[in-house]
């Protein structure tokens, strides 16, 4: 049985592993279907602190990964697809086919980026759909492609694809726009970028290859038409990744998991969680290592007085 087993490996996953393993605590840190997350599918990180000329996502990840192996954190590869909390030892099943005990677990899963649902999108995914504009934008140089969403993400996408296409717009299905002041302003006064409001996708149109244009019906005259574009990039925020936890902790109504207080407990006594999972709001790389690295630390305090009787990790 492990101590402690850490689910998920973005920059909280990664801390948590770090300060786990450096107090002797031998964590087991299970990768997940995107090892890295969110991170790895980033250029430049130029406000992560400790880099002041910046540093590459990537790269960034795999210095964390680094970090916490040079201490005796073990990596499982694979997907947590259930667990079961009902009582310690807990199970963690990786794969559907291999099984873990542990004392304690931290939920480090993340958020994965949210899909409109509209006939098209995940067909023509990879094929002129994109819910990435640092991993793809470099394909559309000199094309038209469209931003769909109306928050942070989607100012900062646009305005980086503007490096690469020609022509940028904005696809909002309100007037108004839910990004900050300073991210609209930077993209309003970005001469690439036009906008397209009050709208609402619909399908996405292809030539039976690849993507020719969006459907869109306007909010207030109900006309329905196609915006020519080669490319549409999905920027409409993300979803706390916690199906796999069939609702044996705690969540709040969007799906992110409830801790308590200032601490990382959940609703399960010697389950923590920590990043993206546990927070709808700051989101940012330091805010979930900061996460990370109290998440390891309640589960250092928990472990110190609760221990459970040895087993043996289980193959199934
Ligand atoms: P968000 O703030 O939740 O915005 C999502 C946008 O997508 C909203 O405008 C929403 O429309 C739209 N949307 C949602 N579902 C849709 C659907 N089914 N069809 C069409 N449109 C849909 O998500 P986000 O932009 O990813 O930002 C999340 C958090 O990260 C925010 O706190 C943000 O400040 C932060 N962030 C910060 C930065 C930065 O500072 N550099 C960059 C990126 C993100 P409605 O407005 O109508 O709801």
């Amino acid at each position: 049985m492990h101590k402690v087993i850490i689910l998920g490996t973005g920059p909280a996953g990664f801390t948590a592993a770090i300060y786990a393993a450096r107090a002797n605590l031998n964590p087991l840190v299970i990768e997940g279907d995107q090892p890295g997350g969110q991170l790895t599918m980033t250029t430049e990180v130029e406000n992560f602190p400790g880099f002041p000329d910046g540093i590459m996502g990537p790269e960034l990840m795999d210095n964390m990964r680094r970090q916490a192996e040079r201490f005796g954190a073990a990596f499982v590869n694979g997907q947590v697809t259930s667990v079961d909390l009902a009582q310690r030892s807990f199970r963690v099943v990786v794969d559907d086919s291999k099984e873990y005990l542990a004392e304690s677990i931290i939920i480090s899963t993340g958020a994965s980026a949210k899909k409109l649902g509209i006939p098209g999108e995940v067909e023509m995914m990879g094929h002129g759909v994109s819910a990435c504009a640092t991993c793809d934008g470099f394909f559309f140089q000199g094309k038209s492609v469209l931003v769909v969403g109306g928050g942070d993400s989607a100012m900062e996408e646009a305005t980086f694809l503007t490096k690469f296409a020609s022509e940028v717009t904005i696809v909002h299905r309100r007037s108004e726009l839910r990004a900050s002041k300073v991210m609209q302003d930077r993209a309003r006064r970005n001469p690439k970028i036009k906008w397209l409001l009050n709208v609402t996708p619909v399908e996405v149109a292809t030539d039976g290859s690849k993507v020719s244009g969006l459907v869109v019906k306007d909010n207030q005259t109900g006309e329905v038409r196609t915006i020519p574009a080669d490319g549409i990039f999905v920027a409409i925020g993300h979803t706390p990744n916690t199906g796999f936890l069939a609702n044996q902790v705690e969540i709040d109504d969007r799906g992110y998991i409830l801790t308590k207080g200032q601490s990382t407990a959940t609703s399960v006594e010697g389950v923590f969680a920590c990043g993206d999972v546990m927070d709808p709001h700051y989101r940012q790389a330091i805010t979930a290592a900061g996460s990370g690295c109290k998440a390891a630390l309640d589960a250092e305090r928990f472990l110190e007085s609760n221990t459970v009787p040895a087993q043996t990790q289980i193959i199934v």
